[in-house]
């Protein structure tokens, strides 16, 4: 099992242990929407190890934290340091609060004794091995805190390393025959280590070939003259009342490793503490925005916490004319990456943030600038149409930009007689091919999302609900299918299109064949209409990367900025320019 599986197994045996059906105090007193901070604190001086075991704890409960460390693996920390910060679910940060000290504490302690261990032995060659006598299920746990604090692992368990001890020598008969038949039945590569507890099994050991002799509870006097014997012929260990107050003595014998148990069966915990400090998240991202002149446009596919706090909310051709006529300093845009590009190069005077700098998209990604370049030289007739959500770089290789809004506009403004390239989305470009007539090239990309929607989904949905309009983006895979086309309730929009068409519809149900975050604005402005997702997976991962703690933390750090290069910014202008003059 690797190291990783082996860790999430502990954290999932640690929090059934704890938490098993739940955490009834916690969630009997803090609504679930409750977001905090929480502190932690050195209260005694040591070396910190745990910090990724402890984040995982966390994280276990939600993904989403916000973790900030002020130190790392195998620092040294004095009482009254803060180490970390993580920002959260209320719920979470107290649920996961005793499982994640508890690990953070037992591996500093450990971490803090081995350094302790590893200081007698500055002068020395030699070094600190741990043993096997950890905690059960916990090894990986208290091999990795050894590692922090200086120490050197020994194996790992019985399988990496074969340690032939007293019982194991008397039933073979003897030293060389145990070497002998270890040997010859385990896999070559791996170590043979022998104990042993006098010169003369020294001796023994050395002619059978061991490659690391263990000296067992000598004297420091004898374990000297068992080094020289030795001399560099196989490794050295040693073992067995291995004291703080000794192993410098016995470290300037020579000995290659000196082993100490109680690095990990004596731990004394190491204190840190944590406090919670409960904050209002949307007063504060207010109040911030107030302070720092930003406003907050908001994609219809992130999170309902996050467009609720946005000034405009919006589709990709709302949002780029919201930030062309902004007069705010900071443009804090909620969305995925390519968005924010698109208002960089429409506002370059602006600080353009986004709060995850991770968030992409399928469909921009599946097209580069040299891509492009290179379908352009094998059609140097061609004029190329790009749907808004293409990168910077793609976007100034192009002739016009297109939301799903305005498409069918900028591509009927284009004299008939030219040859369209249109990237990179392959249905929505087949959409506009059937609505138009016209004869596209069209790029083999799309998104991940709506390539899932196809024409058996939305025939299912519309049989199972016969009286709802079918509401579809023209990005789903049905979109060029005449099948659908010729359904009666069926109608496709760009996510304002569909909103327009809810708010002014009698009707009272609606399939909503798109991400399904635009739900969140339809439902607000009519409460008594029903709205029914195409389908449990109409999810964009990258939309809900971002949330109410990283909008905060974006504005208080003023991260991640999205700057495009002057050059490129003016190529990659001038198609977004002429899609915004088509009227
Ligand atoms: S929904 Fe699709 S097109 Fe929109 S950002 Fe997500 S992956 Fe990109």
């Amino acid at each position: 099992m690797s190291n990783d599986s082996l860790i999430n197994k502990i954290i999932e045996l640690a929090i059934e242990e704890d938490i098993a059906t739940g955490d009834i105090t916690t969630n009997a007193l803090i609504p679930e929407t409750s977001r905090a901070i929480a502190e932690m604190t050195m209260k005694a001086d040591g070396i910190i190890s745990g910090l990724d075991i402890a984040k995982k704890v966390f994280e276990y409960f939600d993904k989403e934290i916000l973790w900030t460390s002020f130190v790392k693996e195998g620092d040294n920390v004095k009482k009254g340091d803060i180490i970390l910060k993580v920002e959260g679910s209320y719920r979470c940060l107290l649920t996961a609060e005793r499982t994640a000290l508890n690990i953070l504490q037992r591996m500093s302690g450990i971490a803090t004794a081995t350094a302790l261990y590893v200081k007698e032995l500055e002068g020395s060659n030699t070094k600190l091995l741990d043993t096997r006598k950890t905690a059960p299920g916990m090894r990986i746990l208290d091999k990795m805190a050894v590692k922090a604090g200086g120490g050197t692992n020994h194996r790992m368990g019985l399988y990496d390393l074969a340690l032939i001890k007293d019982n194991h020598i008397k039933v073979a008969g003897g030293i060389s025959n145990a070497v002998k038949q270890v040997r010859t039945n385990i896999s070559s590569g791996i170590r043979i280590e022998v104990e042993v507890t006098n010169l003369e099994e020294v001796k023994e050991a050395l002619d059978s070939g061991a490659d690391i002799i263990m000296l067992d509870n000598m004297s420091t006097a004898v374990m000297a003259k068992a080094v020289k014997m030795i001399s560099g012929k196989a490794e050295t260990e040693a073992s067995g009342n291995m004291t703080i107050s000794r192993i410098k003595e016995v470290a300037f014998t020579g000995v290659d490793y000196i082993s100490v148990g109680a690095l990990t069966h004596s731990v004394t915990a190491l204190d840190i503490s944590m406090n919670i400090k409960s904050y209002d998240i949307v007063k504060e991202i207010n109040r911030l925005k107030k302070e720092k002149n930003a406003v907050i446009l908001a994609h219809f596919y992130v999170r309902q916490e996050v467009q609720d706090i946005a000034d405009y909310i919006g589709d990709s051709l709302g949002l780029s004319n919201a930030a062309s006529k902004t007069e705010a300093d900071i443009i804090l845009f909620c969305g995925v990456n390519f968005m924010a590009e698109t208002a960089s190069i429409i506002s370059p005077n602006k600080k353009v943030l986004v709060p995850d700098n991770t968030a992409g998209c399928s469909l921009a990604e599946s097209i580069e600038g040299e891509d492009l370049i290179r379908w352009k030289e094998k059609n140097p007739d061609g004029v190329v149409v790009a749907y808004i959500n293409t990168s910077a770089e793609v976007k100034a290789y192009s002739d016009y930009c297109c939301t799903s809004s305005n498409a069918l506009k900028v591509v009927m403004s284009i004299p008939p007689e030219k040859k369209i390239l249109f990237i990179p989305d392959k249905n929505l470009g087949n959409y506009i091919k059937l609505k138009t007539g016209r004869d596209l090239e069209i790029w083999d990309g799309d998104c991940c999302v709506h390539n899932q929607f196809d024409t058996k989904m939305i025939l299912e949905k519309g049989m199972e609900y016969p009286h709802a309009d079918i509401l579809i983006h023209p990005e789903s895979k049905c979109s060029n299918d005449p099948a659908i086309h010729n359904l009666p309730q069926a109608y496709f929009y760009s996510t304002s299109g569909m909103i327009k068409h809810v708010n002014s519809s009698h009707n009272r149900q609606f399939i909503i064949v798109t991400e399904a975050g635009v739900i969140h604005e339809m439902q607000k402005n009519n409460p008594g209409k029903e709205f029914i997702p195409i389908h449990i997976g109409a999810i964009c991962r990258n939309m809900k990367k971002v949330t109410l703690e990283k909008v905060l933390h974006s504005l208080q750090t003023e991260q991640y900025e999205i700057k495009v290069p002057v050059e490129l910014r003016e190529k990659a202008w001038l198609p977004i320019k002429r899609m915004l003059e088509i009227k």
